[in-house]
Order: structure tokens, then sequence, then C-alpha cells
């Protein structure tokens, strides 16, 4: 439909009034398109041909209300690097209204109650990050926000220098956080705190509104989610870089992109973002990390169930991570039947092997699937033979109890590996570019994130290993 034809709803505004602010978005100055998300604008029946209109430009900038616009930010808490703040909330994205049970905002659309020093604004690197790595995620069928567009502007913003003001219309089903349950208990508000359970169970779990014990139910989901969407990242090689509370989804959705990273070489120890000094939120800690967090929410629902109940439940989220972890690292191989006792030190020996000799997570894993029995293309990827042809030897006896074909093995493992990943060394390049004014690389990378199992050959240039020069770079969370 046309733009002027859609009619937004705004259930979060049900809830109690200390749940947001009212607020409006300040348009940025002389907007322009810079991409638009034609997959996702079927999602929210919004006619195609409505993409590039000067009226699309306008919604995105906030300057086009839509009918049923009623806009406002969230409130939230969370625990930052272990540490709790009682009040964070939407510093900069505003909420526009909902069609087809997702939740539109518009991030960098200017102060909010919650903006607390920050300008409300986003700068188009980070706008840039956010829009193509929802959309990569989405493609490798991760749970994930997703953007429809994004616009850039004249709009100037500081960040240690001068840069351009963006926007991006971000969506998703839900944009409830830990953080928000955090807010509610830390302040003893248990009527608002049970409301926001509620309104989160109708929204992301409705099969349990009815349930006797829907609280319980509610977290027992929610663990669930989350130690899905740990294993997967760890499969897969993302590493989100602030894994703080308040960037956690009560739906298991990756959500707010910030100094995120796709390992370049394989680095159990990898921290991303410059800020973590510690490695709080490295590589390897990530799934520690969504169980730490996953306490914190624990806390924040106390009031609502025993903790001894939602104690047990968290339990099993060691043993819920490592099944999903080893199914997943079973497909990356071509396996079939795979269990811990089996292939748990097959899979510890490979990251081993690929940390021990420096080799490339992505490059690795799409090699692996054409190994036919000839080791050359794989022994080119390491310095040393030995210790490849050591974990070869044990792939080799491993796969005698497939019964699948060679072949059959091949065209799974090439749909479960991808041959593209956005690496930032990419998204920088894409980046440098956009900033004087060329945006072909973002609908370049656009295209790969959609589609990453293709073999995309006009793009065969991002999909080798890492230059030397960009690998394994930290990012900062100044965006
Ligand atoms: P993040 O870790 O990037 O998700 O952000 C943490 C908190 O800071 C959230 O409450 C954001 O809304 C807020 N924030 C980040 N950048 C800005 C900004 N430029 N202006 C206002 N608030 C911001
Ligand atoms: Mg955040």
């Amino acid at each position: 439909m046309k733009l002027n034809a859609l009619k937004l709803t705004n259930p979060y505004l049900e809830l109690p009034s200390e749940c947001y602010h009212r607020t409006v978005a300040s348009p940025l100055v002389k907007p322009h398109l810079i991409h638009a998300n034609e997959s996702l604008a079927k999602v929210l029946d919004i006619d195609v041909s409505e993409l590039h209109t000067e009226n699309f430009v306008k919604f995105v900038n906030g300057e086009y209300a839509p009918k049923g616009t009623d806009s406002f930010a969230m409130c939230y808490a969370g625990h930052q690097f272990g540490h709790f703040v009682p009040r964070l909330g939407d510093g900069r994205a505003i909420n526009i209204g909902t069609v087809n049970g997702l939740h539109m905002q518009l991030k960098g659309a200017g102060e909010t109650k919650y903006s607390r020093s920050g300008d409300g604004r986003a700068v188009l690197r980070s706008s840039i990050r956010e829009y193509l790595m929802s959309e990569a995620m989405y493609g490798l069928g991760i749970e994930t926000t997703r953007a429809l567009a994004i616009i850039g502007s004249e709009h100037k913003v500081y960040r240690e220098q001068w840069e351009k003001g963006s926007i991006v219309l971000r969506v998703s089903p839900s944009w409830v956080r830990f953080g928000t349950f955090e807010y509610f208990a830390h302040k003893k508000k248990y009527a608002q705190l049970e409301a926001l359970a509620d309104y989160a169970i109708a929204e992301s779990y409705p099969h349990l509104m009815d349930e006797p014990n829907k609280y319980l139910h509610f977290f027992t989901e929610v663990v669930g989610k989350t130690a899905i969407l740990m294993a997967q990242w760890q499969a897969v090689g993302f590493q989100h870089g602030v894994m703080n509370t308040d960037n956690m989804s009560i739906h298991g959705l990756t959500i707010d992109y910030g100094p995120y990273a796709f390992l370049d070489d394989y680095d159990f120890e990898n921290i991303c973002n410059h800020t973590d000094q510690n490695g709080r939120y490295s590589f390897g800690n990530q799934p520690n990390i969504g169980q730490w967090n996953l306490q914190a929410f624990m806390v924040a629902l106390s009031p609502l169930v025993p903790m001894e109940k939602l104690e047990k439940v968290l339990e099993h989220y060691p043993r819920l991570y490592t099944q999903r972890y080893l199914y997943l690292m079973g497909k990356k191989l071509g396996l079939e039947n795979v269990t811990q006792e089996k292939d748990l030190a097959l899979f510890k020996h490979l990251l081993g092997m690929l940390q021990g000799l420096t080799i490339d997570y992505t490059v690795f894993f799409r090699t692996l699937s054409r190994y036919d029995g000839d080791r050359t293309a794989l022994l080119k990827l390491g310095l040393y033979h030995t210790p490849m042809n050591d974990w070869l030897d044990s792939y080799d006896k491993r796969l005698k109890e497939n019964s699948i074909s060679t072949e059959e093995r091949h065209t799974h493992m090439l749909q479960t590996n991808p041959k593209y990943v956005l690496k930032n060394y990419m998204l920088q390049e894409v980046i440098e570019a956009a900033e004087e004014g060329d945006y072909t690389g973002v609908d370049d990378l656009f295209k790969i994130a959609q589609n990453p199992y293709a073999e995309h050959p006009e793009f065969e240039k991002w999909a080798g290993v890492t230059p030397d020069v960009f690998k394994n770079e930290k990012l900062s969370c100044s965006s």
C-alpha cells in the first residue's frame, strides 16, 4: 500500500505511563535516501514504488507521520559492563508505531528524555553498520531486528570530529530488553513489572498467556531463546561487542548493533570493542555472559515468581547452549547423528587447530564444504601442515559414519557455511566511500547480506582471507 494508506498502532502505549515517554522526532537537515529494503517493505505491506518517493525520505526523517503515529521513547535500565545503571532508555531511538506486529523505530532521530548527555543522533558509519549487519544476520537465519531504510543528511554531528547524521528506520517484533524489567524491579514498582511481563508474553510468547505459571514459563522461553542465540553467534563467528543487559532481547533477537565483528582468523579470546579492556565481551565469553545476563533478568523477575523456581530453570542453560552448539557445529562439518560423547573432542580439536594456525574462520568452513579427500586447498590455509593433517585424519574417520554421499554433504555444507560474512574491513571500505557520497558499496554488501551462501562471482574479492593489516581490529562504541 501507499504510505498514506498505512495505519500504525501503538500497543506499547497501553502499558503504564512510566514505561515510556511521548516525544517527537527532530528531523535531520537535507535528508536523502541511501538504501531501502524492498523485501522488508513487502512484509510491512508498503509498496516498493513508495520507497523511492520524497515522502518516504520524509517518513524516515520523522517529517511525515502516517495515520496512527504516536511517537515515544521506551524506558529501561541495564547492567553495563557488569554495573547496574538504574535508568537508560531509548536515548536516540524514537518509536513511531507498529505494522503487522513489527514495531518501527527511527534510530538517530534526536534527543529524548532518556538521552542523558547524548545528542540523540547516529552518525553515518554506525548507521550503515546497523543497517547492513542486521540484514546479514537475517540472511544467515539468525534471529535479529531488521531495517527498512537508511537516510543520510547534511546534519552535523560531533564525534571527536564533525560527521554527518543519519537515521535508520529499524523494526522488531519486540523492543523489550532484559533491562526493561530491571528498571521496574529496581524501583520496586511491581504492578508495572507485572504489566510489562503480561505485555511481553502477549507480544513474544502468546501461547503462554493463559498458562497458570506463565511468568515461570516466560523465563523458561527466554532462557531457551538466549541459549539458541548464543550458540548461533558462536557457530557463525559473530561477536556482539556490547552484551549489556539493556542490549539483550527478551525475544531472543540480536539487537543494538554497535562495535560488533565477525571473526577474521579464529581467536577464542578476540575482543572487538575498544572499551572492553578486560574482555568481558570477548568472543569466547559470550555464552557465559548470556548466562550472567539471564541471571540479572531472573532477579528482575523474582518479585513475580519464587527465585528457587527460576534458578532451577536457569540451571538448564549450559546444557541447552551446548546441545544447540553441537548441533550447529555438526551441521557446519556435515556430520550426521552428532553426540557430545562422540564429537565434542573433534570440535575442540578443530578450534584448537584453527586458533594455533590462525586460520580464517569463515574461509575454513567454506573450503571444507568442498572437501573430498584432497587436502590441498585446506593445507594452503595454514603455515604448518601437521596440525591440519592430524585433524583431517580424525575428520576422515568420523565422515565414514555418515550415510549421505560426499556430494550430498557438500550441498548441505555449502548452504550452512556462508561464502560471505560482513567483516569489519569490508564495512570500513564501504563506509569510507559512503562518506564521500558513493553508496554503491552499500548496495553491494546488502546483496551479499541477503544471500550469503550464493557464489556472487562479482564480489569474489570479499570471499577471501582478511588482509593482514585489517585483521581483528577493535572498534569504539562512539557511534
Ligand atoms: P548502546 O550500548 O549503544 O546500546 O547505548 C547505551 C545507551 O546509551 C542507550 O540507552 C542509548 O539509547 C544511549 N545512547 C547511545 N548513544 C546515544 C546518543 N548519541 N544520544 C543519546 N543517547 C545515546
Ligand atoms: Mg543499546
